[in-house]
């Protein structure tokens, strides 16, 4: 093994992110590495981000996780996809539904292009008609694939994420990643030695007097980034000028009824509010822009529209969104919040620590710290980041709501090209190309746009070569079959109570 080679890895910080990290290291890595874990109880984490999209199922499976005792440990719940209500105008909503297509395609064309000209016609319902996972949310079904229907089915393929408590879903993969060797210390980080040469973080001092060496360095340290900006000073580009809100409160509420298979994200005067319902309670918050609203009035708006009766006062938090300038200098790779906050709108975050641990894994050094894997991880990373913040830029912009000052400023910024371009595009005749790899997938931004009132002008011409009733019939087939099933799908409430009722806590 050369000198250089990376053997001790320490990840700062057990949010999360650090336990996430934690976690796959120790499954993919095994015994040739030493992992630490460095946390401090008396810090504490942010303890919010209990809305996930459905790539968790693959980080799951990767550290080969039962979902059943999953879902029951973290008092989990199954998501569908997001109940968007006053968005576009007051009075809207619209379903952000989970999965690969809408409806069927028909041939090259993709299905909301033959939807567009029967909608035109007067001939096709809402969109979210013709897919599985917005129909059947607002409806309270829920199931996971059926094996035992034909591959062409809508059941045969459910995309589906987890809502469960961010406390419990850390406290699950600690034990998992202690399970396999990870080394935790409690202790406050008090300093951060750097190699005057290099530059490189060369070991933390606790506050305790210990002292932890390592090669390679992950700071999973939350907003703060005591290693990555703190230590580093790498610097932050910051998207508030587009993604405006700055704070949050959260506060859990009883439940009341049976939990839904969605998350709600209500407009209100000066944000949004988030409803996440989980086994034993509701999580909720209220995120907003402190510019237009002061901290008193969003805590009265969040309480005022509670489900069930509070069941703490609500927590504050401070963000600014944007991203670091790296996400990887030196040797520390910033993970979670360290790196950056879009803001949680379409719930992207834990997905993108997930992206990060697979991009550090597909580029991990060998020996020393080549400039090229750090580059391309940051140019990864970067485009990750810009796609979503787009994304959610297209939820506040695209609105008609005049209402208050705050949805007058959505509605006039300037916005980034790319997503000027995305809409004028989908404007013009409906059509849309996936940027890349970008995560979100055509479905997901053709279900924002016409929900948010994007209406496309035309459509593609080839959707012209099927005669009025060939495409009334095709639309209103699909529409039956995404019908019948979400018939044949149990209560949400039903499939969990069969198969993942946790214990009361
Ligand atoms: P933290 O949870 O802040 O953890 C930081 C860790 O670092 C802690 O263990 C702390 O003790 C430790 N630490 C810090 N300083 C020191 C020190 N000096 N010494 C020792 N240890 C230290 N994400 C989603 O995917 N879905 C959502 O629905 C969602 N909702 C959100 C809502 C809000 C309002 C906010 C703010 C975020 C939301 N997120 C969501 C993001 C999500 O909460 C985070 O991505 C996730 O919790 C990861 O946080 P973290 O581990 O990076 O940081």
């Amino acid at each position: 093994m050369s000198e250089d080679a990376i053997r001790t890895i320490v990840i700062v910080g057990g949010g999360t992110a650090g336990w996430m990290t934690a976690a796959v290291l120790s499954k993919v890595l095994g015994s040739a590495y030493t992992i630490r874990l460095v946390e401090s109880e008396a810090i504490g984490t942010v303890g919010v981000g209990e809305g996930t999209i459905p790539h968790i199922r693959l980080f799951n499976s990767l550290l080969q996780i039962d979902e059943t005792d999953f879902v029951r440990k973290t008092q989990g719940t199954f998501k569908l996809g997001v109940q968007f209500n006053n968005w576009g105008r007051v009075g809207d909503t619209y379903m952000h539904g989970f999965g690969n297509g809408i409806g069927q395609n028909l041939g090259l064309l993709p299905f909301h292009q033959c939807w567009i000209k029967a909608s035109r016609a007067g001939k096709a319902d809402d969109i979210g008609s013709y897919v599985l996972s917005s129909l059947a949310a607002p409806r309270g079904k829920f199931m996971v694939s059926a094996n035992d229907v034909p591959q062409t089915s809508p059941l045969a393929n459910i995309a589906y994420a987890y809502h469960f408590d961010a406390g419990l879903y850390a406290r699950y993969l600690r034990a998992y990643s202690e399970q396999r060797g990870v080394q935790r210390t409690e202790g406050i980080v008090a300093r951060v030695a750097l190699d005057p040469e290099s530059g490189h973080v060369e070991a933390i001092d606790l506050d305790n007097g210990e002292t932890i060496r390592g090669d390679l360095f992950i700071d999973c340290s939350g907003f703060r980034g005591l290693l990555i900006e703190e230590a580093l000073k790498t610097g932050y580009v910051a998207f508030n000028h587009w993604l405006p809100c700055d704070r949050a409160l959260a506060v859990p509420c009883e439940n009341v009824g049976p939990p839904t298979p969605y998350t709600r994200a209500t407009a209100r005067e000066a944000g949004w509010q988030w409803r996440i319902p989980l086994q034993h309670r509701t999580g909720n918050g209220y995120v907003y822009s402190s510019a237009h609203i002061s901290d008193d009035e969003a805590a009265a708006t969040l309480l005022k529209h509670l489900d069930g009766r509070a069941l703490d006062d609500p927590r504050p938090l401070r963000f600014v969104t944007g991203r670091r300038k790296q996400f990887w200098n030196k040797n520390v790779v910033a993970i979670g919040l360290s790196s950056g906050f879009v803001e949680p709108l379409e719930a992207t975050s834990i997905y993108s620590i997930q992206s990060g641990i697979m991009r550090l894994l597909s580029l991990f050094p060998r020996d020393g710290f080549s400039q090229a894997l750090i580059d391309r991880y940051n140019t990864q990373m970067v485009f990750d980041f810009e796609r979503i913040r787009d994304f959610l830029i297209l939820h506040y912009h695209a609105t008609q709501r005049d209402d208050t000052a705050f949805w007058r400023q959505c509605r006039d910024m300037s916005i980034p090209r790319e997503l000027q371009d995305v809409i004028t595009l989908f404007r013009d005749s409906g059509r849309f190309y996936r940027n890349g790899e970008e995560m979100f997938a055509e479905m997901s931004w053709v279900q924002v746009m016409l929900g948010q009132g994007i209406v496309p002008r035309s459509y593609h011409p080839f959707v012209d070569q099927l005669s009025d009733e060939e495409l009334e019939g095709f639309v209103s087939g699909v529409g039956r079959i995404v019908s019948n099933c979400v018939d044949a799908m149990p209560a949400h409430q039903a499939f969990i109570d069969r198969h993942c009722r946790a214990a009361a806590p």
